[in-house]
């Protein structure tokens, strides 16, 4: 009888096992390729191509090996912003030192009749959280009466950290401006693994110019939300990233994410 039991009790746990999601089939979960930390350090390849990075997602934000330049995802498709501020498509083969993406499926969607900047949008989008402890991806369209957005320019061997790269980071202004911005809301405690806080990246109505969101000041906003639970990662297993001091904290924050 015990041993009926026993093996009850060991397949209901196999069960509960199996039943956990597997990142490409969870439309919920967030996946990630390397660290924002490692990135950081100059680690500026990655091994995950562009058309494996489509299987985990078809939103999202990150970088291209060599850190050229930022990458929005946007509605499945992808494209590269290059230090010359213009959006470029991607193609399957390009791989990524760091990215983040997930199927986008809003559970909540929000209409604020306000003008707003960069910083107020944050605490309004705080205010509309159930919990700081769990992982957002964010779509925030309108019109962007003002915006301040930037890229990076592609690194050559050898690479150096990302705090000298971002000395040269290519910034650009704009004003009325329809578009979108992209991106996740982490926990505090996902410091070093990924960016705390907001990272959003930006792609203009067009199709034609984007970059990671440093400011702006928007109006007609709608706002989507995707909760999330799951966060799911690829490391790079490469020397440069397999011989990284990742042990420090370089306190990332949305301004010195460099993707
Ligand atoms: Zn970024």
């Amino acid at each position: 009888m015990n041993k009926i039991l026993l093996i009850l009790a060991v397949m209901f746990w196999l069960l509960k096992i199996l039943e956990l999601p597997c990142a490409s089939q969870d439309k919920d979960a967030i996946f990630q390729t390397s660290t924002i930390n490692a990135l950081s350090r100059g680690v500026y390849d990655g091994d995950v191509s562009y058309k494996d990075l489509k299987k985990y997602g078809d939103f999202g934000l990150g970088t291209f090996n060599g850190l050229d330049g930022e990458m929005v995802a946007l509605d499945g498709k992808f494209y590269q912003i290059k230090a010359d501020g213009k959006a470029y498509p991607v193609v399957d083969s390009m791989k990524t030192p760091f990215a983040v993406v997930t199927f986008f499926e809003p559970d909540r969607t929000i209409l604020a009749n306000k003008t707003i900047n960069y910083e107020k949008l944050q605490n309004y989008l705080d205010s509309l959280i159930p919990s700081n402890n769990i992982f957002y991806s964010i779509r925030v369209e309108g019109l962007f009466k003002y915006i301040k957005l930037r890229s990076v320019p592609n690194q050559k061997k050898p690479y150096t950290p990302l705090a000298d790269v971002l000395k040269n980071e290519k910034v650009f202004e704009f004003n009325e401006i329809k578009g979108t911005a992209v991106g996740f809301r982490m926990p505090g405690y996902i410091q070093g693994v990924n960016v705390p806080g907001y990272h959003l990246h930006f792609i203009t109505e067009d199709k034609k110019l984007g970059g990671h969101l440093l400011d702006c000041y928007i109006e007609d906003v709608r706002i989507e939300i995707d909760l999330s639970s799951y966060l799911y990662m690829a490391l790079p297993s490469n020397t440069e990233f397999l011989e990284a001091d990742l042990s420090k904290d370089d306190k990332i924050n949305s301004k010195r994410s460099g993707d």
